[in-house]
């Protein structure tokens, strides 16, 4: 008991037992934060600094963005009752200048008097051509410890509750400044090995602690933001790389080395045009894998119209020479059809099976298929989720490919992958570029091919950006396109459960087309229609029976109808920017120029402007999926908002610490290199702290 007390480090300590905490605050902080211990409390770290260094003069205030301090009197002070509600309004001058105090509840506890100088400290906004601070803090100058405030002052978040205990950032600055004394002291246990902190000049834990929490100026600050990020980022990388190591080694693959006469035959006889150099590319990354021995789990990315189908095809009847059946999962009954019908005419005589299986094939249909299925003679599956119903067992199932990976969720893939005694080899294809930084991070080691070249003839697609008031130039616009033979896509936010509103503006949509166009034949489809019904529209449509098609998001994927060349979004604002990038994908297909315009609201809020900027500004999808990720960071990507991040990043940010994520990728690489089970000695730290953490990483070849 007593070697206990004796050996016991601060860190150790119950947070509950840290001065000013006791048990009712110790809860909130387990139930806010997970802290138990004075340790873990170090890492609740401020989400911003105050800098209490300076002392403004009112005419030196330029943006309403940042806190101040200003040294003055108050001049006036009275209630205000003219509005509704009773304001407290009063003006403070530092002598030259003056600005605006006003307090809009709690007026009763503001107690100010003339004559004395206080110190203010808030944050000014512009009203009326001058500045104005709505509950400022006002503290007499001679009460003020002027040593104290001076540096960069933390802040940190703090939810209701924890405000209504008393745990406001300035509780917690006080816990903090009851633990930092010992840690400075003491000292904390590194957590990484001396020779990498000085190999990328981080600065020490314990530095770093002292620093993020009350920074002796900004330089020290970035060094010790640096050191955290790096570290989170590394045992991040450093976990996912170390298992999916492991993992390779393990999973056996099914060995697929010959290219013969279903690939050639296809290659020298049916292809309808030359590859592009990206095509080639990758379907030679995918072949290598196939014969490696090895389980193959590589991301396919291409943008929309860069040829993966082609490449899916291809990989189909390599499995096919090496005696193995394929599988192709679509998100939807129309890509699993529309790729069913691609894949049967650019097979054309060819001995090669294809077949489809959707939710809407009959019962005897499915019973034939099954069967056969099941004795290996259909080469080629293609269909939606139907695929992964316990009864469908495959002979011989040796290639998966999944198309539009984001629409899959995690159990429904593991579910598929169950298929097999042995795991199949899995592609995933998806046109939501995931943008490195993320890739890395969340799928690890899975290998990523890239088409980055779309073939050759297509037509840069033009993008604008319209408010709804200037709905007539669009109206002309549809018109003269039509009139020269093209076709029309409108389309409506998505039509979501119980939305009843999302519904009634795709119908008003399409009245208010067929008026405008009386002459013109036009679809609808969204998808609360029956399949028969919307499939009805959708051929006719691509038959070109109709000039224009009334849609919700339902034609976002794989739709290809080449004579489209306008696609117009209403209500843009309501949409990501990757979904739009996949609706604009929808034209630009044909010989023919291609337009997307994009429609708004007239008041549109800064990010929304922002979002129709980047569309109008590029085509890339890559840059448009970095774009989304800054805009919205990563828990809101497309490509993730299923699984979710597999891990919480409490300091490093994905959209802007890239290049730190870099670094820590390669200095865990280097480390694995060497030491890939962190046996030595001087990698024990590594293995320690690796076993403390939760395990975040999904291990792509079980869920793909
Ligand atoms: P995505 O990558 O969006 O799935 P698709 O596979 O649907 O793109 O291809 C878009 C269109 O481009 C299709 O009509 C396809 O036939 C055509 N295509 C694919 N590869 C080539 C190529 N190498 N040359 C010309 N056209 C191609
Ligand atoms: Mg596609």
């Amino acid at each position: 008991m007593r070697k206990f007390f004796v050996s016991m480090s601060f860190q150790d300590k119950e947070i509950k037992y840290v001065t000013g905490v006791g048990p009712k605050r110790a809860e909130l902080l387990k139930k806010e934060f997970n802290v138990s211990t004075a340790k873990q409390m170090l890492y609740v770290f401020p989400y911003k600094y105050i800098d209490r260094s300076r002392f403004y003069k009112i005419r030196e205030i330029e943006d309403s963005e940042t806190f101040v301090q200003i040294i003055g009197q108050v001049t006036s002070l009275h209630i205000d009752e003219r509005g509704k509600h009773r304001q407290l309004k009063g003006l403070f001058t530092d002598g030259r200048d003056t600005v605006e105090l006003i307090w809009f509840s709690g007026i009763d506890y503001v107690k100010l008097q003339a004559g004395v100088t206080y110190l203010l400290f808030g944050k000014p906004t512009l009203f009326n051509h001058g500045w104005s601070f709505a509950h400022p803090e006002l503290q007499p100058l001679d009460k003020v410890n002027l040593q104290k405030i001076q540096g960069l002052e933390p802040y940190y978040n703090t939810s209701g509750e924890m405000k209504n205990s008393y745990l406001n950032t300035k509780q917690i600055r006080k816990i903090m400044e009851t633990i930092l004394p010992d840690v400075e002291k003491q000292g904390l246990d590194e957590t990484l090995a001396q020779d990498l902190i000085d190999k990328y000049h981080l600065m020490s834990l314990t530095e770093s602690i002292l620093n993020i929490h009350f920074p002796k100026n900004t330089p020290l600050l970035q060094k010790a933001k640096e050191r955290l990020k790096f570290e989170e980022l590394f045992y991040i990388q450093l976990q996912i790389l170390k298992q999916s190591r492991l993992a390779r080694l393990q999973t056996v693959g099914y060995r697929m080395p010959i290219v013969g006469r279903a690939f050639n035959g296809f290659y020298f006889n049916r292809l309808p045009f030359a590859l592009t150099n990206a095509q080639k590319r990758v379907i030679r990354e995918i072949q290598t894998d196939m014969k490696s021995g090895k389980q193959m789990n590589r991301l396919l990315q291409g943008d929309v119209g860069s040829g993966k189908t082609l490449v899916a095809l291809m990989c189909c009847l390599l499995a096919k020479d090496n005696g193995f059946q394929s599988s192709i999962m679509a998100p939807t009954e129309i890509l699993a059809t529309q790729h069913y019908e691609t894949f049967r005419s650019m097979l054309g005589e060819m001995p090669v099976r294809v077949e489809l299986l959707t939710g809407s094939t009959t019962k005897k249909k499915r019973e034939t298929l099954l069967a056969d299925l099941r004795q290996g003679l259909i080469d080629i599956l293609i269909g939606t989720h139907a695929l992964i119903e316990d009864t469908v067992q495959f002979g011989n199932l040796g290639l998966v490919v999944i198309d539009e990976q984001h629409r899959f969720g995690v159990a429904q893939r593991a579910k598929l992958w169950s298929k097999n005694q042995n795991p199949p080899h899995v592609l995933v294809m998806t046109a939501t570029p995931i943008p490195r930084t993320l890739a890395m991070t969340v799928y690890g080691d899975l290998s990523v091919s890239v088409i980055d070249e779309l073939p050759p003839g297509r037509k840069p697609i033009t993008t604008m950006h319209y408010s709804q008031l200037r709905r007539q130039s669009v109206n002309q616009f549809i018109a003269k396109e039509v009139a020269a033979g093209r076709q029309v896509y409108v389309v409506y936010p998505l039509i979501e459960e119980g939305k009843k509103s999302d519904l009634a503006d795709l119908e008003n949509g399409f009245r208010y087309m067929c008026e405008q166009f009386p002459t013109m034949n036009i679809s609808m489809v969204h998808g609360k229609m029956r399949a028969a019904d919307k499939d009805e529209q959708m051929r006719l449509f691509a038959e070109g029976k109709t000039q224009i098609l009334v849609a919700t998001t339902v034609i976002e994927v794989g739709v290809n109808v080449p004579n489209a060349t306008v696609m117009i979004v209403e209500n843009a604002e309501r949409f990501g920017l990757s979904q739009l990038h996949q609706l604009r994908g929808r034209v630009g297909r044909g010989a023919d120029k291609s337009y997307c315009l994009l429609l708004t609201k007239v008041e549109i809020s800064k990010e929304t402007r922002q979002r129709m900027d980047i569309m109008v500004a590029t085509n890339d999808g890559f840059r448009i999926a970095e774009a989304d990720l800054q805009l919205r960071g990563p828990g809101d990507m497309e490509g993730t908002q299923q699984s979710g991040l597999p891990f919480e990043l409490h300091i490093a940010s994905l959209s802007t610490d890239g290049q730190i994520l870099e670094v820590a990728r390669q200095a865990a690489e280097e480390i694995l290199e060497n030491d890939p089970e962190l046996q030595s000695a001087q990698n024990k730290v590594y293995a320690d702290q690796l076993k403390t953490m939760k395990k975040t990483v999904v291990n792509w070849g079980e869920i793909s």
